[in-house]
C-alpha cells in the first residue's frame, strides 16, 4: 500500500477511530519533527519493489491541532498537560516554571526555537529516543501518562513504565498519548534539568539528568532522578534516589551517592561520545546537581 490519505481529525473521537483499523497502518503525525524526516526515507509515492512486504503507512493522521490534547492547567492537585502540546508552549508556561521547573527547562533544551514551535511532549515520549529530553524530567516528576485508544479506551500508565526497549513504548497499535499528569507536591521540591551536548544550543544529548528533591534545610527527604542518553531507555536511578533517603546533604554524601549512577545505566559509543565518557559525565552531573540543590543556590 502507498500513502492514500492524510487525515487531521476534528475530536479526539475522530482521530482514535482513524488510527483504529490495523489495515490502513495509521501513522500518527503530531509536530512531525520526527516524523517527517522518517517519511522522506519511506519513498511514499513510489511502488513497492516486487516481492518486498510494504509496511509503509496508507493513512497519516493528524493531531497537531485537536484542542482534547492541547494546553497545560492544574486538576485535582495535579498539572494536566495535554500530548499535543509543544515544547514551546511547555517551557514558557508560568505553571510550569514555578511546579515542574526541571520539565519547562527540559522543554526549553529541545532543539532550536523552529523545532520547539512545532516538537511536542507526546511525540517526543512515543519517539521513545533515549535522548529525548523531557523523559528524564518526567520520570524525576513522578509523571503519569493518559493512553487512549478505541479498541481499550483509556487507561493511565506511569511513565516509570512506559519504556520498554530501544525505541519500543508500551502503547498497543491505534493507542495514543492523551495527557501526561504531574503531581504537585505540598512540601517543598526543587527540580533542576541538566543536557550536556557537542553544543550549548541545538544539540542532542550525549547525557542528560532531571533531580527532584524534597528537602528540609539540608535533609533530603526524598530525591526523584532521571537520566537520558545513558542506557537504551530513559531510567531513574532508584539507587541514588534510596541512598539520599533521610541523609543530611555534604559533598561527601552527594558524591557517595551519586556513585550508584553505574547499577542503572548501560551506555553506547556513538558519534557523540564513548560510553566510558557518558558514564562518568553522568555520575559527575549528577553529584554536582545534588551538591548545587541541597548545598547551594534556594531556588
Ligand atoms: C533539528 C532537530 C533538533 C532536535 N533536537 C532535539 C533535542 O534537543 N532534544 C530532543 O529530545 N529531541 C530533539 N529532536 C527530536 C524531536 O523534535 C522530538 O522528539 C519531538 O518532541 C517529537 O515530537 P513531534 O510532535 O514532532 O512528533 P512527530 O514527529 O509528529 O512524531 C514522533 C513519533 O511519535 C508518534 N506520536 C506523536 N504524537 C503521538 C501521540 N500523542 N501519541 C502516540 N504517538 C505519537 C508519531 O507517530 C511518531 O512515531 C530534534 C529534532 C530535530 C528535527
Amino acid at each position: 500500500m502507498s500513502l492514500q490519505s492524510y487525515v487531521r481529525p476534528r475530536g479526539l473521537d475522530d482521530a482514535l477511530a482513524a488510527l483504529a483499523d490495523p489495515r490502513t497502518r495509521p501513522l500518527i503525525i503530531a509536530g512531525g519533527t520526527d516524523v517527517i524526516p522518517a517519511m522522506r526515507k519511506m519513498r511514499l509515492g513510489e511502488p513497492q519493489a516486487a516481492g518486498d512486504d510494504d509496511d509503509r503507512p496508507g493513512v497519516v493522521v493528524d493531531l497537531s491541532q485537536l484542542d482534547e490534547l492541547r494546553g497545560i492547567g492544574e486538576k485535582d492537585g495535579m498539572l494536566l498537560i495535554g500530548a499535543a502540546t509543544t515544547m514551546g508552549a511547555i517551557a514558557r508556561h508560568e505553571l510550569v516554571k514555578d511546579r515542574a521547573p526541571a520539565l519547562a527547562a527540559a522543554a526549553a533544551s529541545v532543539g532550536s526555537p523552529l523545532v520547539r514551535n512545532r516538537a511536542t511532549v507526546g511525540g517526543n515520549l512515543a519517539t521513545a529516543s533515549p535522548s529525548a529530553d523531557t523523559a528524564p524530567a518526567l520520570l524525576a516528576a513522578n509523571a503519569v501518562l493518559g493512553l487512549a485508544s478505541a479498541r481499550q479506551g483509556r487507561r493511565e500508565v506511569s511513565i516509570t513504565d512506559f519504556f520498554v526497549g530501544y525505541r519500543r513504548t508500551l502503547l498497543q497499535p491505534g493507542e495514543i498519548v492523551a495527557y501526561i499528569l504531574l503531581p504537585l507536591s505540598r512540601g517543598l521540591v526543587r527540580g533542576r534539568f541538566e543536557k550536556v551536548g557537542l553544543r550549548n544550543a541545538d544539540a542532542i544529548s550525549m547525557v542528560c539528568v532531571a533531580v527532584e528533591m524534597e528537602l528540609d534545610g539540608r535533609v533530603c527527604r526524598e530525591a526523584r532522578i532521571g537520566l537520558g542518553a545513558v542506557a537504551a531507555v530513559p531510567v531513574r536511578a532508584f539507587a541514588v534516589e534510596a541512598a539520599l533517603k533521610d541523609r543530611e546533604i555534604d559533598e561527601a554524601v552527594a558524591r557517595e551517592c551519586a556513585k550508584l549512577v553505574h547499577e542503572h545505566i548501560s551506555p553506547i559509543d556513538d558519534l557523540r561520545a564513548s560510553a566510558r565518557y557518558r558514564s562518568w559525565v553522568a555520575e559527575a552531573v549528577v553529584a554536582r546537581m545534588i551538591i548545587d540543590m541541597a548545598c547551594k543556590a534556594r531556588s
